[in-house]
This record gives structure tokens, C-alpha cells and sequence, in this order.
């Protein structure tokens, strides 16, 4: 979503509040299921320098990393950057989200860049998601496959077929 701030330039410490919300569909290849919109704060400080400041959330759409199932996460992130619109570098030197005309601001690379560092390392559909079976790829949420039908102590027992798998692949020999 493109803002022209150029009616900012003439003052200093003029401030524009504007409603924004992400328009693109997909960030970082995750299905956008949700951007609400928000008040974006841009100040003009002086001599081109700009400050952005709001606080927003977006819903984003993952795979659980167990049994793969749609999870819907919302990502809540608050937006604090200075940055200079004549160097389109932000306070740390670092090329960001102004368009090439000198006069607008791309919102949607401003919100993606704090989405980004927000981003969960993990996502389960449900804390105790049973996951996939590792041998038909059975959902073992939905109730056990036959091959799962292992007695109890079958951790161990399974731990020790893997170890021979792998140690059979890395030599490259079949066991019998
Ligand atoms: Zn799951
Ligand atoms: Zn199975």
C-alpha cells in the first residue's frame, strides 16, 4: 500500500495518521488469512527524516509442523523506525521501504519487516498434536493406524529400527 507523504515535506514535526492495513496476499509464502486495518503515525522530524509508529496485527496461515494441517496464527507488531526518505535508508544505514519517486512510503514492506521478526519458530495445530505416522502417514490425531498398534515400549523399539535404517543407508548395505 502506497503513501504519499510529500505534503510533509515544507513542516517540520508534522504528523499524518493514516489507516493501513497489508495488501498483499501472501508474506513470506504464508497465505494471508487476515490484515486488519490500522492508524499508521508518520511524523516528518526534519530535513527528510521521518518517523513511523503503530501497532497492528495480522493472521497468517501455517502448517502444523507435526501433522501438517492448516493453522491460522495471528502475528500482533508494533512499528517504531525512523528512517530518511532522501537516502531511503532507515536509522541503521539499511535500504528500506520508500518508493524510488522519493515521495511515498510502501506500508506493506514497513509492516512485513516487523511481521518478519516476529515470525513463530514453531507452530502445532494443538500442544499435544500426535503428528503424522512416520510409516502410512496416518493423522494420528483422528485415531491410531495399524501400524502404530505397537505395545507399549515401542519408543525404544522404534528408536532402534531408525537406528538400523540409517545406519543401513549410510553404508549402503540392506539388513535382513
Ligand atoms: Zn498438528
Ligand atoms: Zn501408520
Amino acid at each position: 500500500m502506497r503513501i504519499d507523504i510529500s505534503a510533509l515535506f515544507p513542516f517540520e514535526e508534522k504528523e499524518l495518521i493514516c489507516p493501513v492495513s497489508y495488501k498483499g496476499g501472501r508474506l513470506k509464502g504464508h497465505r494471508v488469512a487476515e490484515a486488519p486495518e490500522f492508524l499508521l503515525r508518520i511524523t516528518h522530524l526534519k530535513d527528510r527524516m521521518f518517523q513511523f509508529s503503530g501497532e497492528g496485527s495480522i493472521t497468517l496461515s501455517f502448517s502444523c509442523d507435526r501433522c501438517l494441517k492448516e493453522v491460522l496464527h495471528k502475528i500482533p507488531f508494533s512499528i517504531d523506525r525512523k528512517a530518511d526518505i532522501t537516502a531511503r535508508t532507515d536509522e541503521d544505514g539499511e535500504e528500506v521501504f520508500f518508493f524510488p519517486d522519493d515521495q511515498s512510503v510502501d506500508a506493506d514492506l514497513l509492516i512485513e519487516d516487523e511481521v518478519l521478526l516476529n515470525l513463530p519458530v514453531r507452530i502445532l495445530c494443538r500442544e499435544d498434536c500426535k503428528g503424522l505416522c512416520p510409516v502410512c502417514g496416518a493423522d494420528l490425531n483422528k485415531g491410531p493406524c495399524g501400524c502404530s498398534r505397537r505395545e507399549p515400549g515401542g519408543a525404544l523399539q522404534e528408536a532402534l529400527i531408525k537406528a538400523l535404517k540409517d545406519s543401513d543407508l549410510a553404508s549402503g548395505t540392506t539388513s535382513v
